[in-house]
């Protein structure tokens, strides 16, 4: 696969395409001043990038949403140039409340269409107005909710052209084969959105994803941003491992831009979040070199499969994987 700057996009099972690379945007709103997502979605797509990831629960979807009709009013590229990653969130798993929420993503972009609506996670919240519920002991209120039948929602959401593919995240082979075998089932989950690394490389996952033509996309490429307050921080950082640097001596690219190399190579989507200028453009110079199957090898022996994201995803949620 010729994978360029310029189109590095691949085919979903739904027939539409994905670019390889996109732009986190999940940052601590607390302590993110406004207006930074703004700039460095603006930034990113100046750059080159043409895929943004984003969700209702990152808090500046509205600034993804203006950066993006900003660089279409300027004319530097259409809307079609864009793929926009929306989620929905776990208050939001009830099948009436599927399509009224996407239209809320819809009217805070300010955008007709999202280019991918996925199921956040698996686990359904108690639905209102509270993203993390809780009961009085200050235990998250879960929902029972049928996945099947959210899944039955995001399909209608397809079909009236509000989001252009569907997928999930963070589902396991069992919540994902629940869906492939669903009674009816119209449309596969495209994606599965999870933690992928070279810390975590998931080689199970991505290879029952590779069998049902599952595109996976791997959500913390550079090893999360170490906010203690969701990642473990005992798993040293990625971006200090020292083959990942001894590589990027060798291309005089760094560890970060190797590391999504690495992904990249492995058919792995990567969206790397980034609010700095410098490091948006260095995180997209990954199409200029290539690693070679022994580097590839040598890189997948990293593995030491202990997620970053492991705080938020047992913590609340129970092991996921
Ligand atoms: P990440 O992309 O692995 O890392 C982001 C951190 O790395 C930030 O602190 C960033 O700081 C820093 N960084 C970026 N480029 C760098 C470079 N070239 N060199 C050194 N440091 C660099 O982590 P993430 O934000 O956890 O994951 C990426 C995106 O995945 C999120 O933004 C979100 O869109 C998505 N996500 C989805 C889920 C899910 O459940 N579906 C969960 C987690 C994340 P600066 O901004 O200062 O550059």
């Amino acid at each position: 696969m010729n994978l360029t700057a310029e189109n590095h996009r691949v085919p979903l099972s739904d027939g539409n395409s994905i670019p390889l690379l996109g732009l986190g945007t999940y940052a601590d709103p607390q302590k993110t001043p406004k207006g930074s997502c703004l700039e460095s979605v603006k930034i990113a797509i100046d750059t080159g990038y043409r895929h943004i990831d984003g969700a209702f629960v990152y808090y500046n979807e509205h600034e993804v949403g203006q950066a993006i009709r900003e660089k279409i009013a300027e004319g530097r590229i259409k809307r079609e140039d864009i793929f926009y990653c929306g989620k929905l969130w776990n208050t939001c798993h009830p099948p009436e409340l599927v399509r009224p929420t996407l239209e809320k993503t819809l009217k805070i972009l300010q955008l007709d269409y999202v280019d991918l609506y996925i199921i956040e996670l698996p686990m359904a919240f108690k639905p209102g107005d509270a993203i993390y519920p809780k009961d009085e002991n200050g235990k998250i209120i879960y929902h029972e909710t049928d996945l099947c039948a959210t899944w039955e929602a995001m399909e209608a959401c397809k079909d009236a052209g509000l989001a252009k593919s569907i997928g999930v995240s963070n589902f396991n082979r069992r919540q994902l084969e629940m869906i492939l075998n669903k009674p009816g089932l119209k449309y596969k989950p495209v994606s599965n959105q999870v933690e992928c690394h070279p810390y975590f490389t998931q080689p199970k996952l991505l290879e029952f994803c590779r069998q049902h033509d599952i595109l996976i996309v791997g959500y913390s490429p550079l090893g999360t941003s170490r906010d203690e307050t969701w990642v473990n921080v005992s798993s040293p950082p990625l971006l200090e491992d020292p083959v990942l640097n001894a590589i990027g001596k060798k291309y005089n690219k760094t560890a970060a831009q190797v590391a999504l190399r690495f992904s990249i190579q492995r058919g792995v989507v990567v969206i790397p979040k980034s609010f700095n200028p410098q490091r948006i453009r260095e995180n997209f110079q990954i199409f200029d070199f290539s690693l070679t199957e022994k580097e590839m090898k040598e890189i997948e022996a990293l593995n030491k499969n202990v997620r970053y994201v492991e705080l938020l995803m047992s913590a609340m949620f129970g092991e996921n994987a």
